[in-house]
């Protein structure tokens, strides 16, 4: 049996290539909404961010979730985002212990 390609994706922040499950997906709604999708299935413009508040704040700094999303992004919509992605973290984190073996 062949392995399983792990599906890749870069983070916006820092530019690594990372699997998929490892990031969080930022998506921007066809309702213009930004917000942290942790399905990865909501439709709309998505970009993607290694789970660690680091690189949330590398992105706040260099705007990198404006250019990804190709939307401006304010200051008061990456505040909220920094309180999901906190939030979001241990989920985050948790699931990934859960299911180590799924894509
Ligand atoms: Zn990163």
């Amino acid at each position: 049996m062949r392995p399983r390609k792990v599906p890749l994706r870069k983070c916006v922040a820092c530019n690594e290539m990372m699997p998929k499950k490892e990031l969080i997906r930022v998506v921007r709604t066809p309702a213009e909404e930004v917000q942290i999708d942790l399905t990865g299935k909501k439709a709309g413009r998505g970009a993607y961010l290694c789970g660690k508040l680091a690189c949330f704040k590398l992105a706040k700094k260099s705007k990198a979730l404006d250019r990804a999303l190709k939307h401006p992004v304010g200051e008061d919509i990456y505040d909220r985002l920094e309180k999901d992605f906190v939030a979001v973290e241990d989920e985050f984190i948790a699931a990934k212990e859960l299911t180590p073996d799924e894509a």
